[in-house]
């Protein structure tokens, strides 16, 4: 991880104000300090699990027969303490079984089959816990060649992408990215610089993942184009209730030229949108500040996708036992009708006629405030 510049290295012109002091960038060592490893023995076994054993000397190692099967790290729901410390605490290294790449519409073509599922991170209105439980560290999948070797013979079976869709005009996307948060898993290991490595040399498809985290030494692997990071962006004032443990919003800002001038492509993942007082002020304000800090050239190929909130009422009680502050925001039984999943959870979204106005103003707010950025798609 690379450290940010001391407030005393950074040039001052005499007789100028003194520069602000820099963001501060969120330690990987608050997000990581790893004590113990569940890992399945194919996994410990593997070249990708031993590499990651290098990176935590001095770990406790524990078999499991199978990644799913952790009693010690499932459950815990309304004790977010633990969780936290789970997922500080905690690695588990597991192999792949089924790899498929599933269709997708919205955010890419495809979903890649995962190199890791859980996050590090903790945002109060995440998916990504409801299949393993709450406390749900990192998973690193071992077997990255197997992945990426299927993944490319998945491109080679797309041939070229002869119509444009809203996902991009010319290339096959893949997220790989939808259950967990790369830019964090690569702290733990070079799955995502292998992903990153193998869509350089894939011409007709891109990689593409979701990140609420700012992880500079991605900015090292050389896409060439061919991943695309969507940094998730909301008002800072939303995300300091419901963002838990992330990088804050102004250094996910500040970080896209950055990104734009390594070699990635940059799109803005402006979501989860919430409704509430003073909601489209606070949206205009960032609007505002994308338009004024981002350099021609991220603009230039920027593109947005708009996702209005969905909660979930299982989440929703979780949540009230260590974080009622984010149900102020996340339940809003006046705005939102339920509606039951495939999985046979109910979900809550906003009501037809207040999420379709909703989206309407936000993308009039984007018209406004930052013309040149392209709405992909917004629901
Ligand atoms: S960063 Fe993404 S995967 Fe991680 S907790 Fe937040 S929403 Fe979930």
């Amino acid at each position: 991880m690379a450290a940010a510049p001391s407030p005393s290295a950074v040039p001052t012109v005499p007789g100028s104000p003194p520069p602000p002091a820099p963001a501060p960038v969120p330690s990987p060592t608050r997000l990581l300090d790893v004590r113990t490893v569940f890992a399945e023995p194919a996994a410990l076994d593997s070249a990708r699990g031993r590499d990651v054993l290098a990176r935590f000397p001095g770990v406790e190692i524990v078999e499991v027969p199978s990644h799913w099967q952790i009693p010690e790290l499932n459950g815990n729901e309304g004790n977010v303490e633990r969780w936290v410390r789970v997922k500080t605490e905690t690695l588990v290294l597991g192999v792949k079984k089924s790899l498929s790449a599933r269709p997708n519409s919205r955010s890419s073509n495809w979903i890649a089959p995962s190199t890791a599922n859980g996050c590090a991170m903790a945002c109060a209105y995440c998916y990504v816990p409801r299949r393993k439980g709450f406390a749900n560290p990192i998973t690193v999948f071992t077997n990255i060649e197997q992945i990426t070797g299927y993944l490319r013979r998945h491109v080679a079976r797309q041939g070229v992408k002869t119509e444009p869709d809203q996902c991009d005009p010319v290339s096959w996307v893949y997220d790989i990215g939808e259950n967990s948060d790369c830019s964090v898993d690569a702290l733990v290991s070079d799955n995502v610089a292998d992903l990153v490595a193998t869509f350089r040399e894939l011409p007709t498809a891109k990689a593409s993942f979701a990140t609420k985290y700012v992880n500079r030494e991605l900015l090292d692997l050389d896409p060439q184009g061919r991943t695309r990071i969507r940094f998730s962006l909301m008002p800072d004032a939303d995300s300091k209730v419901i963002d838990v443990r992330t990088s804050r919003i102004a250094e996910r800002v500040a970080a896209v030229d950055d990104f734009v001038e390594a070699g990635y492509e940059v799109h803005l993942n402006l979501s989860p949108v919430v409704l509430r007082e003073g909601w489209e002020a606070d949206w205009a304000d960032l609007l505002r500040r994308l338009d004024d800090t981002l350099s021609p050239a991220a603009k230039a190929q920027a593109a947005a996708e708009v996702i209005m909130l969905t909660h979930n009422r299982d989440l929703h009680e979780v949540n009230l036992g260590w974080h009622p502050k984010a149900e102020d925001l996340l339940w809003r039984p006046d705005l939102q009708q339920p509606k039951r999943s495939q999985n046979g959870q109910w979900n809550v979204r906003y009501r037809n006629d207040v999420k379709r106005a909703g989206v309407e103003r936000l993308q009039e707010l984007i018209a406004h405030h930052a013309p040149w950025l392209r709405v992909r798609y917004a629901f």
